[in-house]
């Protein structure tokens, strides 16, 4: 089973280079380690991604408003979040199997029997016998670690330039909490919505597109009255931990590889009170795909503190000041996009031919429809042309492929999880008709070419 997953994994790695989804950033300089590029279809399936979370959460609703702040941003903002300061600066190892990290002291006091090997506080040794207080797994060298990408600001790389890039994208929505609140109507409870990049110095980096070092982030932070006895922080982290299911569910994964992962109180991160993440079953086991967090008043308060900016929320109706408090859901749109391959990448046998389809929700799909002449024929070439030229105008994404064998032709559209291909044959030239033939069932349909960029446009409503 172990083998059959790593041979699933390493088949979808091949894939998605083949077909031009993601490759290797850097490639021709050895790559660059936990660092991907997305390809002609790769960029394809990222925006239709990306779109569908903002059509979402933010264009048809009333209560979430859009936000892209910068990705470099002051030492100060890293100090009050907490990512960057005196916890940080301690020798941690890493997990290997479950990636968190833990200080010398940590490791030691959990550790039963004790190892023999002594451990020196704030060695840099690779710590021989010590296990992962949490899931056992193998440890990392300790080291000096800080998550945050590092960077320089203005000509001379002193001190008073430095800034880091964002490892997550909420603070960036956080230090515009005042802002936006002054220069927008929302009224409590309400969200800000950001999709961006965030960039962490992963120390094992793998899993493909799964933990990377630059990658991209979902994420609301909504802000509610911690005072609300109705509507409480708990009503909002279950109501939001079931809109990001039911996101996950309406993207087309399979129910059975989602579940809920409460976390204990021990692995709680240093702003959360309470954590669930969403699991995926990615071929590898279970493992994060997004999360909901009680991030309860602490990053506010901080900034608050950090700043001296008031970052209280006057309450018209009862005249109360207060910080709120924020309910996060969180995701990663590589990992979902990953989660989308694994459980989307298809072998069949048709015919006794092994075809590999990848099953996309056609939302998503990066190529909607491909035109296809059955042969090389002027007067076929002709009507082709026009139809394809009349579905792009109409801003669809489509292909046009006059080359080689239709069976061949199929097969590359089925690989890249085109829903539709569209034949035009001889018959076509005389009943003005095409053969709609579907990716999945595999049902061809006549249909009149003058219907079919309005029948496309429409079956993409939805
Ligand atoms: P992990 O425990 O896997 O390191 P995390 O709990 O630190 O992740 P969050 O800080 O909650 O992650 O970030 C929100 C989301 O961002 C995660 O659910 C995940 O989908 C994504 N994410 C986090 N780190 C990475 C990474 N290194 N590569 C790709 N996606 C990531």
């Amino acid at each position: 089973m172990v083998e059959e997953n790593e041979d699933r994994m390493q088949k979808i790695v091949a894939w998605a280079k083949r077909r031009a989804f993601v490759y290797q950033s850097a490639e021709i300089y050895g790559g660059t380690g936990g660092i991907y590029d997305f390809g002609p279809y790769g960029v394809e399936l990222k925006r239709n991604l990306r779109e569908f979370f903002w059509q979402r959460f933010v264009k048809s609703r009333d209560d979430i408003v859009g936000l892209d702040s910068g990705i470099i941003m002051k030492e100060a903002v890293w100090q009050a979040s907490g990512h960057i300061g005196p916890g940080f600066a301690d020798p941690l190892s890493e997990c290997k199997k479950c990636h968190r990290r833990f200080r010398a002291d940590e490791i030691a006091s959990t550790q039963h029997p004790a190892p023999s090997t002594q451990l020196e506080a704030g060695s840099r040794k690779l710590i021989a016998g010590y296990k992962c207080p949490n899931c056992g797994g193998e440890l990392t060298a300790p080291r000096m670690f800080n998550i945050l990408v590092k960077t320089y600001l203005g000509p001379a790389e002193d001190t008073s330039s430095v800034a880091y890039l964002r490892g997550e994208t909420a603070q960036g929505m956080f230090v515009n909490f005042k802002t936006i609140l002054e220069t927008t109507r929302v009224k409590i409870p309400f969200g800000i919505a950001q999709v961006g990049k965030a960039f962490r110095n992963e120390i094992t980096p793998g899993n493909f597109i799964f933990r990377t070092r630059e990658f991209e982030q979902g994420e609301i932070e909504w802000f509610i009255d911690p005072e609300d006895k109705k509507k409480s922080p708990d009503f909002w982290f279950e109501t939001w931990a079931n809109e990001w299911m039911q996101f996950f569910i309406d993207l087309g994964l399979d129910k059975k590889n989602l579940k809920f992962r409460p976390h204990k109180k021990e692995e709680l991160a240093h702003y959360s009170k309470a954590t669930t993440d969403v699991e995926y079953n990615f071929p590898f086991g279970w493992d994060e795909l997004a999360g909901i967090a009680n991030r309860t008043d602490f990053d506010l308060t901080n900034h608050e503190k950090k700043s001296g900016k008031d970052m209280k929320y006057f309450d018209e109706a009862s005249k109360r000041k207060y910080i709120p408090y924020v309910i996060e859901p969180t995701m990663g749109i590589d990992r979902t996009i990953l989660a989308l391959m694994c459980d989307g990448y298809t072998e069949e046998k048709v015919k006794n031919e092994t075809r590999v389809v990848f099953k996309i929700n056609s939302t998503l799909a990066p190529v909607k429809a491909a035109i296809l002449p059955l042969v090389k024929d002027k007067k076929l070439i002709k009507i082709a042309q026009k139809l394809y030229k009349e579905i792009k105008e109409a801003g669809v994404v489509v292909e046009y492929d006059e080359s080689g064998t239709i069976g061949r032709r199929y097969r590359r559209q089925d690989e890249i999880g085109t829903p539709w291909c569209v034949t035009l044959d001889f018959d076509s030239l005389k009943d003005k008709k095409a053969t709609i033939r579907d990716r999945d069932t595999l049902k061809q349909e006549r249909v009149k070419i003058a219907e079919i960029k309005d029948w496309l446009v429409d079956e993409l409503k939805c």
